[in-house]
């Protein structure tokens, strides 16, 4: 793990990139953000977080980062420590973590719930939508600190990259670290709640025929699982969706809750 540091003080916001190795869009806007140096009106703390897995261009080098908080320092796994240790870093502190995903180029932003800070920082991200976990989904950061993950585009692409820089700046505009103008023209933001996993039998193969956040109606045919199609028993808005991003999900069903 690098933590880094730019500005005076003991910062209370937090910058993290690259939880998952095989992202490594965070760890570049972290580095670019480090090189152009700029003057801030709050220190803050950025953290490149599994280095070791993004050395070896892996999602995880022993368990998925992102499904063992708040971790263990005496466990086996090395991702269950540096669970512990990246927690440890960012308590207290405001954090902004990137991700990037297989399923949805555009960027978006994932909270526990909408709460004061989704409300203070989420209007001003170039963001599509907002997704609630609501606790859904266990053992992820978003259950243990006030953070706001946003998935940047997808997976080693140039436009993750990209848009990572982009709401890096965001981020530290809106929390008042970066001066200079706010985006003040903010748009209606769409929010989902994620209600179940659409599982997955990793021994099959799997096309997905519907978009992300495009409502999917009671018997409408969404994926295929070999040869078989698979139907919606109720109707639902597909999330984190794809034929390969997760080993055992397809993706998540989600409902629209509101609008931010
Ligand atoms: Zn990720």
């Amino acid at each position: 793990m690098r933590v880094e540091q730019l500005g005076d003080g003991e910062p209370n916001l937090a910058v993290v990139g690259s939880i998952h190795g095989d992202e490594p869009c965070g760890a570049h806007a972290i580095e670019a953000l480090l090189e152009a140096d700029p003057d801030l009106e709050r220190p803050v703390k950025l953290i490149i977080a599994n280095e070791r897995a993004l050395d070896r261009n892996v999602r995880y080098t022993e368990t998925d980062l992102n499904r063992v908080f708040p971790g263990n320092p005496d466990a086996p796994a090395y991702e269950t420590q540096l669970a512990h240790e990246l927690l440890h870093e960012i308590r207290g502190c405001t954090t902004l973590s990137m991700h990037s995903t297989q399923s949805y180029s555009q960027p978006f932003a994932i909270v526990d719930e909408t709460g004061p800070l989704a409300r203070t920082i989420c209007p001003h991200l170039s963001i599509e939508v907002l997704v609630e976990t609501g606790g859904f989904v266990e053992n992820t950061l978003v259950g243990y600190v006030d953070v706001i993950e946003v998935e940047c585009g997808l997976q080693g692409s140039a436009e993750a990259t990209e848009n990572a820089a982009e709401l890096v700046e965001e981020f530290l505009a809106a929390a008042g670290a970066l001066s200079g103008p706010i985006e003040s023209e903010t748009n209606p933001i769409p929010v989902y709640q994620l209600q179940r996993q659409i599982p997955k039998d990793p021994g099959s193969s799997y096309a997905v025929h519907v978009e992300n956040f495009e409502r999917v109606d009671a018997g409408a045919p969404y994926a295929t699982h070999d040869e078989t199609e698979m139907r919606a028993e109720e109707p639902f808005y597909p999330v984190l969706m794809s034929s390969h991003g997760y080993e055992r999900q397809l993706g998540y069903a989600a409902d629209r809750s509101g609008t931010l």
